[in-house]
């Protein structure tokens, strides 16, 4: 399994604001991965733990921002374009058919059950 993995910085540097997007080759899912902030005091994060866990609405919510660089938008879209042609793939896989008439897919995991 060769995982897609490339990591993006934030157009102001702030090393915090790097987000990591990961493809899945399986099954083409596309994985985005952000730090949460912590910025606040760990008491204070703690009491926004609590709220959110009682959906306690907070202004603003728990939010950062990460601003994309122009220089790295060809990448994102290649990702993109490698999620979207495995996703499409495993379509075609799952809805070709067998000889018998029988989606591929559901006819070998019925030739794994006859084992
Ligand atoms: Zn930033």
């Amino acid at each position: 399994m060769n995982i897609d993995t490339e990591y993006f910085s934030c157009e102001c540097n702030n090393f915090s604001h790097t987000i990591r997007f990961v493809l899945d080759p399986d099954d083409g899912d596309l994985h985005l991965e952000v730090q949460l902030h912590m910025w606040r005091s760990w008491h204070k994060r703690v009491w926004d733990a609590l709220k959110y866990v009682f959906k306690y609405p907070v202004p603003y919510g728990h939010y950062d921002t990460t601003i994309l660089r122009r220089e790295d938008y060809g990448r994102i879209r290649d990702m993109l374009k490698k999620s979207e042609l495995i996703q499409a793939l495993a379509v075609e896989r799952s809805t070709a058919l067998s000889g018998d008439g029988v989606p591929l897919e559901y006819s070998s995991r019925q030739d794994k059950g006859k084992q």
